[in-house]
């Protein structure tokens, strides 16, 4: 899988992805890197590449030529790049931006499974309006708040496509069951030694009976999103001893408040 990112610090991406798990995936040919600087298609002599707002307003805004320009030259070279001219599809395109809608594990699911895809970064109050009605084909935020960048939301998406490719994680990293998954959060892990501080590990975990332990587990995945994070018990899926598992959960819980 290809990323391209669009960025006024491709230096800033290159140096977070071509680390630990995402790096080692690039060095054996699992996923690519490609991050463009927009910087580099300003017709500006000093390569500016953002101006005052119209209407005027607070900070500046990325002009929508320079954008335009390093889209089209990255459209191209990806164009390029296939032995098979006539399969070839446009990428998607991906503004990073907090007014979209929020990644999620399943959107990163989704999206694992294209070829390419370009992550736009904005900087400032953001880029010109037009371009992005011209090239982006999906806003998305990493959440509801305001970073001074996208390329801290283009990582954070990269990081959690590229280990859902196949191959990116090693067996012992394995994204079989986690957080999410389900619709549940991972169960909780422990490793050695097997009492720490007087903290002993849960004794079904020692016993080597996998689906005694697989039954723990799911349940302390159950007992771990009703505390946590309710609201996704809405979608998960339960056997009907799961849910009488959560039924008892949430009537100790009330029972407890009274
Ligand atoms: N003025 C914009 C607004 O109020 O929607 C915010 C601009 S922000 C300071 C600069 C850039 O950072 C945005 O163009 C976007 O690319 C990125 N950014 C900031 N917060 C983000 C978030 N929560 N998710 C994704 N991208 C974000």
């Amino acid at each position: 899988m290809n990323f391209h990112v669009l960025t006024l610090f491709p230096e800033m991406i290159e140096n977070a992805i071509n680390t630990s798990i995402t790096g080692r995936a690039i060095e054996s040919g699992l996923i690519s890197l490609n991050a463009v600087n927009i910087r580099d298609f300003s017709e500006d002599k000093h390569n500016r590449v953002d101006d005052y707002p119209y209407g005027g307003g607070a900070g500046m805004v990325i002009q929508a030529e320079p954008v335009y320009k390093a889209y089209g030259y990255l459209a191209n070279h990806i164009k390029l790049s296939k032995d098979d001219q006539s399969s070839y599809k446009k990428p998607r395109v991906i503004y990073v931006t907090p007014q979209g809608d929020v990644f999620n594990q399943n959107m990163a699911a989704e999206l694992s499974l294209e070829e390419d895809l370009i992550f736009l970064c904005g900087h400032y109050e953001g880029i010109d309006e037009r371009v992005l009605e011209m090239i982006v084909t999906d806003n998305i935020s990493i959440g509801d708040y305001v970073l001074t960048g996208g390329e801290l939301p283009a990582m954070v998406m990269i990081d959690a496509i590229a280990r859902l490719v196949p191959g990116v994680l090693s067996n012992e990293a394995s994204s079989e069951f986690e957080s999410f998954k389900d619709n549940l959060l991972e169960y909780p892990q422990y490793t050695r030694p097997e009492v720490f501080m007087g903290r002993k590990v849960p004794d079904v975990l020692l016993s080597g009976h996998h689906a005694k332990i697989e039954a723990f587990r799911r349940q302390q995945a159950i007992a771990r999103t009703y505390e946590r994070r309710p609201d996704l018990l809405e979608n998960s899926t339960l056997s009907e001893e799961e849910r009488e598992y959560l039924t008892r959960l949430i009537f100790q819980k009330n029972y407890d408040v009274y």
